[in-house]
């Protein structure tokens, strides 16, 4: 019986192309996201794409009795041998992520935003997606500070502020602010030129958007609950 990372392929004009060795299979679908030994179906080489991550292509099948669905895993090669290294998995979907009253009232536009955001990331949009999560923060962040405020001309103010100062300026909470501090540096950073933050990726502002949106609706929780049940002592 053959070991499932050998590969036997076939070229664009359909006939065997060769053996190959997979350095792995896919250890999760990007249909259902379980975690499975995929069963694997048949390799394609692609020689246009030789100096890609998509040169050979591996139809898999998802063995969950709930999926069964196909996917292609792209492999590049690395070496002179036919040694295939794993980049992707197609087609992945995703589900939207859901926010909680609480911040849905806070602001309208930062779950649209956001999940626009992770949209272009499953998609592979790294370059732009880090963006798109910079822009949802600043909505977030303003949104909340809006409702703060009552005079025009404060809201203004706050509209028209750079992010940074904002959230220097005028958060109060010290949790959400020291979080939405970071959060905005690392947002900065998705839209330079330059990382200041190069240790830091696109998972650690997500991390810190997740937790302000954490902080937001602990404070919100928390102002209910002491509405709700007032001092008697
Ligand atoms: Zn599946």
């Amino acid at each position: 019986m053959s070991d499932i990372l050998d590969i036997q392929f076939n070229d664009e004009e359909g006939r065997s192309g060769g053996n190959g060795r997979l350095d792995k299979v896919p250890n999760e679908c990007p249909q259902c996201h379980e975690k499975i030994s995929p069963i694997k179906w048949g390799g394609f080489f692609n020689r246009k794409n030789e100096d890609s991550d998509k040169t050979l292509e591996v139809v898999f099948r998802c063995p969950n009795n709930d999926c069964h669905e196909i996917f292609i895993g792209y492999y590049s090669k690395r070496s002179d041998r036919n040694d295939f290294y794993l980049r992707n998995t197609e087609p992945k979907t995703y589900s939207e992520r859901l926010f909680s009253n609480t911040i849905k009232g806070l602001s309208v536009d930062f779950p649209r935003i956001f999940n626009q955001s992770l949209a272009a990331e499953n998609a592979g949009l790294d370059q732009v997606c880090g963006a798109g999560y910079r822009k949802a923060l600043e909505f977030l962040a303003k949104d909340y500070l809006l409702k703060q405020v009552k005079e025009d001309e404060e809201q203004e103010k706050i509209k028209s502020e750079p992010l940074a100062t904002c959230i220097k300026n005028r958060i109060k909470d010290p949790s959400i602010k020291e979080v939405a501090k970071r959060a905005a540096w690392l947002g900065n950073d998705e839209t330079h030129y330059l990382r200041k933050w190069d240790q830091k990726d696109l998972q650690d502002l997500k991390k810190l958007i997740d937790l302000t949106v954490h902080w937001m609706e602990a404070e919100a929780l928390t102002a209910q609950l002491l509405q709700d049940m007032p001092n008697k002592e």
